[in-house]
């Protein structure tokens, strides 16, 4: 509530996303990259810019960030990151609506931009080892939804088929997770994955999943646990990536109760990102990182949907 309170103030937000952009605190015109220095560039009380002392141009906090092109002003899309980065198992788009009083639908797209944006830069390394791996479905519940809407994704009775496989991976000694989605859980894939990731020699710790039985020949230590017989083995379990699928299967139920296929890596990245930033940082740091990604990034219409055609969009 003190964030939301702090946000609704528009010169905090310029503040606030001036001191990410310009760090040295000297706003720089965009337009011909002239900082201030002995000179200052003519702030524009009304209207919240500035004026180019030297292009003449002028220039707002907003301009080269997603932010640009957006009517929605900067308090909204502040309390939203808040509340996106901080509310422990995510936030609705109904409930950034209610706060900052913009349309369901506004909030939605508000929403669905910040999280592609926030999408780590680097994802963790998960290289040495010793690493979990797991993989798990998600999926729409048949049962639990309206018949037209089963009807539309073709679901059946038990809706197993249009479960999607997310492939996750833990490092035990950062902490760190990786997680994607991937097409289907054979060995060919999960093999390459561990591949590609993850080097020879190091410890790999998975169920007994036919998929990753030929890891030893490979070169990795390879140890199971076989969830029939036993969970935990001394060091030889998967708890640490089970508990990072648990706190994505309760943010999917608990707040996104409605996400379609098309929009599900989204939701991965951004619980991948709650997970990995979790200890080392408090809500005002971890909003300060979200902010920094996000005052540096523009983002097209393409980016956000796969789509070329603008057209059909909600303004926001
Ligand atoms: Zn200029």
């Amino acid at each position: 509530m003190e964030a939301i309170r702090w946000y609704s103030d528009p010169q905090n937000c310029i503040d606030a996303v001036a001191a990410l952009r310009w760090p040295h605190g000297k706003p720089t015109c965009p337009k011909c990259g002239v900082a201030e220095g002995e000179r200052k560039h003519y702030w524009l009380k009304t209207q919240r810019r500035w004026k180019c002392y030297s292009c003449r141009k002028q220039f707002s906090v907003k301009g080269d960030t997603i932010f640009e092109d957006s009517p929605l002003g900067l308090d909204i899309w502040l309390t939203a990151l808040w509340m996106l980065r901080n509310c422990k198992n995510g936030v609705s788009s109904y409930e950034v609506a209610r706060a900052t009083g913009v349309s369901q639908k506004s909030a939605w797209h508000l929403l669905q931009r910040l999280r592609l944006v926030l999408k780590d830069l680097k994802p963790a390394k998960v290289e040495h080892g010793p690493a979990e791996i797991d993989e798990v479905f998600v999926g729409p519940v048949p049962s639990k939804m309206h018949r037209s809407r089963r009807l539309r994704m073709k679901v059946g009775g038990h809706g197993g088929d249009n479960k999607i496989a997310v492939l996750g991976m833990l490092d035990r000694e950062t902490r760190q997770v990786r997680a994607k989605l991937i097409p289907e859980v054979t060995r060919e894939v999960l093999q390459d994955e561990i591949f590609r990731h993850i080097e020879r020699g190091a410890t790999i710790y998975t169920d007994g999943h036919m998929g990753y039985d030929r890891l030893r020949l490979n070169g990795f230590v390879h140890e199971t646990v076989t969830h029939i017989e036993e969970y935990v083995r001394g060091s030889v379990h998967t708890q640490g990536i089970e508990n990072f699928w648990s706190l994505l299967k309760r943010t999917l139920k608990g707040t996104y109760v409605a996400v379609e296929p098309f929009h599900l890596s989204r939701y991965v990245d951004e619980q991948v990102f709650r997970f990995n930033n979790r200890i080392n940082h408090n809500d005002g740091t971890r909003f300060a990182k979200a902010l920094a990604q996000v005052a540096g990034r523009r983002l097209t219409w393409n980016d956000l949907t796969g789509k070329e055609d603008p057209k059909d969009s909600i303004p926001f």
